[in-house]
């Protein structure tokens, strides 16, 4: 609420039209071309910390113990409103409209899709769309840009194991909810090894396990939760399937029963070829062609500027930090020395596609 009450500050100052509480807490600043008809072209920043404490000594670190900009989003919002700041000051050349998107909730907490269901492309149509990820594992003053899959979709799951619990001195007298979770556990590291097609890419980790809570009784309940993270919607598909048969027929070879619920949280983040192109044209003006990777390895990550992406056409591209703590580390530092090239980015984009003749405005 704050960081999106700054945000709209900063725009307002400079004199953008600006739109509050957009899917609860997202901004739209609007800038209008004084050049003429155009396309309207929208561009996306994330906004969100983390709940991680922050490990730096930088005299900027956060001062709020456990809320950590660890992913970066303040650098992203940084550069979208420098790069704000140049096109409100150069109306004159710019064509149609640019449509600034500051997204809440990007990690994990269905930011994207709270201001797609709020009307964000009815109220604020865009023809197309670009956002930015910086990448501290890529060398600093590069880009990173390809067509296709870029990052995974992402489901998060809970299965809940009811048994019949008792003292630990009679466990032929109890079902142990416990056991049937472990077992469940390894049983569910057979879908990706024995259900995938080994030349997809396809991850499930179980990554919390509770059962039990002293030393001499038996649990009556347990609990596993983890996510599947795939590239295909195929796929996906047939790891839950997967996922949900048997953790309900290991559970009941216990005398246990099992209910699963799974969340639908990421989409797979599939770039539009001729946007992708587009960002790396812009790309090998900004940073020098040598220093563009039009061909970067995908991530089992997950985005949920995806979800944008099913509604408008665009891209999305990774800006080299230079090598440092990784992304979510209590150590990780955003570099501010990438701020103007990320600017540079958007500023590029909007003055190449603007003034293209088809738009929706
Ligand atoms: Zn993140
Ligand atoms: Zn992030």
């Amino acid at each position: 609420m704050r960081t999106s009450g700054r945000v709209a500050e900063e725009l307002e100052k400079i004199g953008i039209a600006v739109a509050r509480g957009i899917g609860t807490t997202g901004v739209i600043g609007i800038i209008e071309g004084k050049a003429g008809p155009g396309r309207s072209i929208g561009l996306r920043a994330d906004m969100d910390a983390l709940p991680i404490h922050e490990e730096s000594d930088l005299p900027f670190r956060s001062t709020v113990d456990g809320c950590f900009h660890g992913c970066g989003h303040d650098g992203h919002m940084t550069m979208l409103i420098a790069a704000a700041r140049y096109l409100q000051a150069h109306r004159d050349e710019i064509f149609g409209r640019v449509v600034l998107i500051f997204q809440p909730a990007e990690e994990g907490r269905g930011g994207a899709r709270a201001m797609i269901a709020d009307g964000l492309f009815e109220r604020f149509a865009c023809d197309e769309i670009y956002a930015l990820h910086n990448a501290p594992d890529r060398d600093f003053g590069t880009i990173a840009v390809g067509p296709g899959p870029v990052s995974a979709s992402a489901d998060f799951f809970d299965i809940d194991i009811a048994g019949n619990g008792g003292h630990a001195a009679f466990p032929h007298r109890t079902v142990d909810a416990g056991l049937a979770a472990l077992a469940i556990a390894q049983g569910l590291h057979t879908i990706v090894s024995r259900n995938v097609d080994p030349v997809d890419s396809a991850v499930l980790s179980v990554t919390a396990m509770s059962a039990g809570s002293t030393y001499n009784v038996i649990p009556d309940t347990a609990r596993l939760s983890g996510t599947i993270r795939t590239m295909r919607p195929d796929v996906r598909k047939t790891m839950s399937g997967r996922l949900v048969r048997l953790s309900k027929s290991i559970a009941e070879g216990y005398g246990a029963k099992a209910s699963v619920q799974i969340r639908d949280v990421f989409s797979t983040l599939v770039n539009h070829p001729l946007h992708a192109a587009i960002l790396a044209d812009a790309a090998d003006a900004v940073v020098g062609e040598a220093n563009v990777d039009r061909a970067p390895p995908i991530a089992m990550t997950s985005e949920d500027f995806a979800d944008m992406l099913l509604h408008v056409p665009g891209a999305y591209f990774f800006l080299g930090q230079g090598k440092g703590a990784a992304l979510h580390n209590p150590r990780y530092a955003f570099n501010d020395a990438a701020i103007p090239f990320g600017a540079s980015m958007f500023v590029r984009v909007v003055i190449a596609r603007s003034r293209m003749a088809e738009h929706t405005a």
